[in-house]
């Protein structure tokens, strides 16, 4: 209805507001004698009435149209009304089009958005985006896993409570620089980072303003500590008996130089702390070789049965020093294994033997080989002694380089703290696993599961 688009009142006071000039122009005229005033009451009521009926249209199509864009702004979906006028038709097909590409461009920056936190979540290292007064604008998933909660719109040192990491944040804010520093985390166990903070030049329009990246080198920390122990724990190992050697050099030149009987007990220990040393240079040597090859897979197929059976042989007379019984219970059959057949001999030689250094005197060790019952293609290995048994504590740690449970009984024993490290690196390039079972007072169990290995 015409009068519910166009308000009257405003249609006539615009009318009204066309036709007041439209008539002083035409009195004027008409005063001037230039018209007569029939004539000028007649042009002006025309004109009037066609300004009226334009006016109408017009103010029609402005008004759907202003109702069409309040509607948009709301969010309402609508197909504009305007149109009867070619300007209300021009106008509505503005407004769609300005509506289309607005929504063509919010459709972008969300996508723009959720691709930002997709990739950001596809790193693997934590990184957290903050405003420069240091709240968290976005963490990404690794970041979130490492410090737990939801950090997002929380401040900073309430997240990751490290005053280093939090003045270097204001450093790097007052400097316009990117800053680096190390930090630990200590719970819930010690875990050392490198943080990068890179302010940025523009803050984004989200509020970011400085990128902060964690990296993990926790791993590398760990390993250079292990390196370091390694060295400081084989010249504490050399030194001892070079120190003894040393001594009795000493003595052997000075108060014992003509005692031909000291001399004699002398030199046997000298050649016991020597054999030590040659031994222990040995095992070093063997490990640092075993290391090199870890990662490349045996080219050789080892005869499982035989290379036990040999061991065995080999071992024989360790094993009547201490009268220790050896069984062996190789099923039959069994398939051959790629491997290396001197590491595997050393590495079944280090368990053999520590059965029965540390098994019972006159005690039983027991060799088993079997392929697994389960219809795997697994082939175990099993050593098990007599003796006190290791206690559960000690069982993580036995495989570590010098780690002995009692260093004088091993020591007494010929041991170097070696032996179980070489055959852990063994084992790992044969893919086989070592678990150990053991019940202090009843003897050890330490079983290698030959898993099969795939030619690559
Ligand atoms: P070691 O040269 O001292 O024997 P290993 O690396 O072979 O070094 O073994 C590490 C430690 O593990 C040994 O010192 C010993 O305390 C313990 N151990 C190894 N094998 C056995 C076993 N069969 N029974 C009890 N303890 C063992």
């Amino acid at each position: 209805m015409v009068w519910r688009d166009v308000p009257l009142g405003r249609w006539l006071r615009t009318v009204g507001i066309a036709a007041a000039p439209l008539a002083l122009a035409l009195i004027i005229l008409a005063a001037l004698g230039l018209i007569p005033f029939g004539a000028a009451a007649l042009t002006w009521l025309g004109l009037t009435i066609i300004s009226a009926a334009a006016i109408y249209w017009l103010l029609g199509d402005l008004l759907r149209t202003k109702r069409d864009i309040e509607l948009m702004a709301r969010g309402d979906d609508i197909t504009p009304a305007g149109g009867r006028s070619r300007i209300g038709r021009e106008l509505a097909q503005a407004v769609q089009r300005l509506e289309r590409e607005s929504r063509e461009r919010t459709g972008r920056l969300v996508s723009d958005h959720d691709g930002l936190k997709r990739a950001l979540d596809a790193l693997p290292g934590p990184v957290l985006l903050l405003t420069a007064g240091q709240t968290v604008v976005r963490a990404n998933r690794a970041a979130k896993t490492l410090l737990g909660g939801e950090p997002e719109g929380r401040d900073l040192a309430a997240v990751l409570r490290n005053p280093d990491v939090i003045a270097a944040l204001e450093t790097a804010a007052q400097t316009d620089s990117g800053q680096d520093v190390a930090f630990t985390l200590q719970s819930p166990m010690a875990r050392y980072f490198s943080a990068h903070i890179e302010p940025l030049r523009q803050p984004a329009a989200d509020g970011t303003a400085i990128v902060l990246a964690l990296v993990d080198v926790t791993a590398a920390r760990l390993s250079d500590q292990m390196r370091a122990d390694f060295i400081a724990n084989a010249s504490h190992e050399i030194r001892t008996p070079l120190a003894t050697l040393s001594g009795f050099i000493e003595t052997l030149r000075g108060p014992a130089k003509d005692d031909r009987q000291a001399s004699e007990r002398f030199l046997a220990i000298m050649a016991q702390h020597a054999e030590r040393m040659t031994r222990l240079v040995g095992d070093l040597l063997s490990l640092s070789r075993i290391e090199m090859n870890e990662h490349t897979i045996p080219a050789d197929q080892v005869n499982l049965a035989a290379l036990l059976a040999t061991v065995t042989d080999n071992l024989e007379w360790r094993a009547k020093e201490r009268s220790v019984a050896l069984t062996s219970d190789i099923e039959a059959g069994l398939p051959s294994l790629p491997g290396d057949s001197g590491e595997l001999t050393q590495l079944f030689q280090n368990l053999i033997d520590n059965a029965i250094k540390y098994g019972r005197e006159d005690g039983a060790v027991r060799i088993r080989a079997w392929r697994d019952k389960a219809g795997e293609r697994d082939i175990l290995v099993s050593i098990a002694d007599e003796g006190e048994g290791i206690a559960r504590e000690h069982l993580p740690r036995l495989t570590e380089r010098f780690y002995r449970i009692d260093t004088a009984r091993s020591r007494e024993l010929g041991g170097t703290g070696l032996g179980l490290a070489i055959v852990k690196h063994i084992a790992s390039r044969h893919r086989a696993e070592l678990s150990i079972k053991s019940e202090p007072g009843k003897g050890s169990i330490f079983t290698l599961r030959f898993a099969p290995i795939a030619a690559e």
